[in-house]
């Protein structure tokens, strides 16, 4: 433990960073501004950010929160966001080692938490994320050991195919749009990185999570709040990054305690 004890904080500091970018990337992208130009400002007052104080957590922490210049109170989740971005790694490396999954599982969860955050603040999933994200993470042919090319495929059209019968069946039944296009992209894309397997454990537990969320909402959240359209991309999320760490015991589980396999 203690000669990997480096590693594990060198893990966490570069996670922390990438979740800085991502911040930028949950921000900018529903605005369909360039996530590169011009560099980080406050939204507020639009002073441009010194490097010094973006440095991930830390500046959080030093300017206790508020806006060098304007004192604006900034967000909580921005660090929060870092911290979870940080902690992924260093997971990913106490499951899988210094190995390629450990890259790839770490990109694919850097663009659910992008797709999560977005789907909570505006309830849509950004094309210009999931399609692209459709073809790039059919690369877990070559990052994951038990996938192939047939695999992803297979898992791209039963994630895209089953949503979409979902969505075409609700349609027809209550005549109105019950999921967004965006959710079916989604899972095409989870289902290109984590396979057949993967995607039918994702809808499964992302169901699973999102109706005790509901319930939850339902019991505790009075008003008209409530009936608001809950977004589903974050649990569809949080399903597939069980499946990445628990899925294969999860299923193991299953069948042996519940199904009597
Ligand atoms: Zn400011």
């Amino acid at each position: 433990m203690s000669s990997t004890l480096p590693v594990l904080i060198i893990l966490f500091i570069f996670g922390a960073c990438i979740g800085s970018f991502l911040n930028v990337c949950i921000f900018r992208i529903p605005e369909n501004r360039s996530i590169v130009f011009p560099g980080s400002f406050c939204p507020i007052c639009k002073q441009d950010i010194p490097f010094y104080c973006n440095i991930p957590i830390l500046s959080y922490l030093f300017l206790q929160g508020k806006c060098k210049y304007c004192k604006t109170t900034i967000s909580l989740r921005y660090p929060l966001i870092e911290v979870l971005t940080g902690i992924f790694p260093v997971f990913l490396f106490s499951k899988f080692g210094l190995t390629p999954p450990l890259l790839f599982w770490f990109c694919f969860i850097c663009v659910l938490i992008v797709i999560s955050l977005i789907d909570f603040d505006h309830q849509i999933i950004p094309d210009i994320i999931s399609i692209p994200g459709i073809f790039i993470f059919a690369s877990s042919a070559f990052f994951i050991p038990d996938m192939s090319l047939k695999g992803a495929l297979i898992g791209i059209f039963t994630g895209g195919g089953i949503l979409y019968t979902i969505a075409l069946l609700y349609f027809k039944l209550r005549k109105a749009q019950g999921m967004g296009g965006g959710d079916i992209k989604l899972l095409a894309m989870i289902g290109a990185a984590t396979g057949v397997k993967g995607v039918i454990f994702t809808i499964f537990t992302g169901s699973f999570i999102g109706t005790c969320a509901g319930l939850w909402a339902l019991i505790f959240i009075k008003g008209s709040s409530r009936q608001l359209k809950i977004p589903f991309g974050p649990y569809l999320s949080s399903g597939a990054v069980l499946y990445i760490f628990f899925g294969e015991s999860l299923i193991q589980w299953y069948l042996h305690t519940i199904a009597g396999y």
